[in-house]
């Protein structure tokens, strides 16, 4: 202390000519020394301050803590720099709290232990740290909100181009089954002309010759063609039984009737019927035992389903060929397959042949609609059955249905 008071004027000096506030205190850290930056920064004047301890620039809560820190300090006497990196604080006279950052430089004079502390008033930086933390807090937030919004807005982006992507699959099937239907519009009209003029035409040639023969010993021909235009008109009736077929199938208006009879009902009057139409030396065969199997099914889709199938075999068989039906079932399904040894389908076409209007390239020469299967088709699937074929070309087909022996459909 001596010492000081003695080099009083070389001290000042130096520590007014420092803009940090300086205090100096001795190994019981009293102060002994403070310069004009250290008095403004604390609000003291220099005798508040001389011959005081340091706690009185120190925070209460950590004196304790302080003065061990200070002992160990200067027992080491090496510089060293406080409150980088944590909250220093000093305390102002007012009491307020000023955050500090502290240099701290141990020397001796004269055999006296000495430190003397460069202290730095943060409070501005700190200030400015704080400002510019919450700055970025504030930026942040606007990010994250502006990242929301963006999120949202891409997945409102999204639902928008699913919603956009539906609409368009569903312009496009839309587009693809009104191109079908005029597709199918345009086949059925040039089916529907074909099918109906060659029968109207053999209609109207036997009627012009009927007229002609009206002596008493013609009406062997009279009743040919009376014959001929029965069949033709038989025909169209039947074509447009399937055409009213398709149209009650289309709108589901279509229902059953179940009763109970036996399979040889049915089939007796289907074989009896296509009997007419086989071409010469062609015959049906089918199992004696078909009286063992008795349906509860509507029997005139049984009928209409089977005699599909069989007028089919003789329309696309040549002369001379056999046609089998095959019977079978299990306790509750029952199987018939038609079997002949015809023309065959294409293996190209035979994906196709279930579809309305569809006639394989071999057939073309044959009457048809490519209605008949299609029909069988829906009536067997309403009624919980099936129907399937295999065929090669040249060699002959087996078309086969299934159907319940009860009914246990809608
Ligand atoms: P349609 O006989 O009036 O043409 P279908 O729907 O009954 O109509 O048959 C569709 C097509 O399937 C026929 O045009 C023909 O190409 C083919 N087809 C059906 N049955 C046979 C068969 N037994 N042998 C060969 N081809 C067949």
């Amino acid at each position: 202390m001596k010492i000081f008071e003695k080099d009083n004027s070389l001290l000042n000096f130096i520590s007014e000519s420092i803009s940090e506030g300086v205090v100096i205190v001795d190994n019981k850290q009293q102060i002994v020394s403070v310069n004009n930056s250290l008095l403004d920064m604390f609000g003291y004047s220099t005798e508040e301050l001389i011959g005081k301890h340091l706690d009185i620039l120190i925070p209460k809560e950590i004196h304790e803590k302080h003065k061990s820190y200070v002992k160990d300090f200067i027992k080491k006497s090496d510089k060293r720099q406080m409150g980088h990196g944590r909250n220093l604080f000093g305390v102002h006279k007012s009491g307020a709290y000023i955050p500090v950052e502290a240099g701290l430089n141990p020397f001796e004079w004269e055999n006296y232990k000495y430190v003397m502390a460069l202290v730095i008033d943060i409070s501005e930086r700190v200030k400015q740290e704080q400002k510019i933390i919450k700055l970025n807090a504030a930026l942040e937030e606007r990010i994250q909100e502006r990242t929301k919004e963006l999120h949202s807005n891409v997945i409102e982006l999204e639902r928008e181009i699913e919603k956009r992507k539906i609409a368009e699959r569903k312009i496009k099937s839309a587009l693809k089954k009104e191109r079908e239907l005029n597709e199918l519009k345009t086949k059925f009209l040039s089916m529907v002309s074909h099918e109906f003029k060659t029968p109207l035409s053999g209609i109207l040639t036997s009627t012009i010759l009927l007229g002609k023969y009206k002596l008493e010993e013609q009406q062997e021909k009279r009743d040919k063609h009376l014959r001929t235009i029965t069949d033709k008109v038989h025909y169209l009736n039947n074509i447009l039984n399937d055409f009213l077929s398709v149209e009650r199938l289309d709108s589901g208006k279509e229902t059953y009737r179940p009763t109970t009879f036996k399979l040889s009902k049915v089939i007796n009057e289907v074989v009896y019927n296509a009997n007419m139409l086989l071409k010469g030396g062609q015959r049906i065969d089918f199992p004696p035992e078909v009286d063992e199997y008795t349906l509860t099914q509507d029997e005139k889709i049984m009928e209409l389903c089977l005699s599909n199938l069989i007028h089919n075999a003789i329309k696309y068989s040549p002369e001379n060929t056999t046609i089998k039906i095959d019977v079978e079932s299990t306790d509750k399904i029952l199987t018939i397959s038609v079997t002949d040894q015809g023309m065959g389908i294409p293996a190209e076409a035979q994906p196709h042949i279930f579809s309305r209007y569809f006639r394989a390239e071999n057939a073309i020469n044959d009457q048809g609609t490519g209605i008949g299967l299609n029909i069988v088709k829906s009536h067997l699937k309403n009624l919980n059955g099936t129907i399937s074929f295999v065929s090669s070309e040249n060699e002959g087909s087996t078309f086969t249905m299934t159907i319940p022996l009860v009914a246990n459909s809608k």
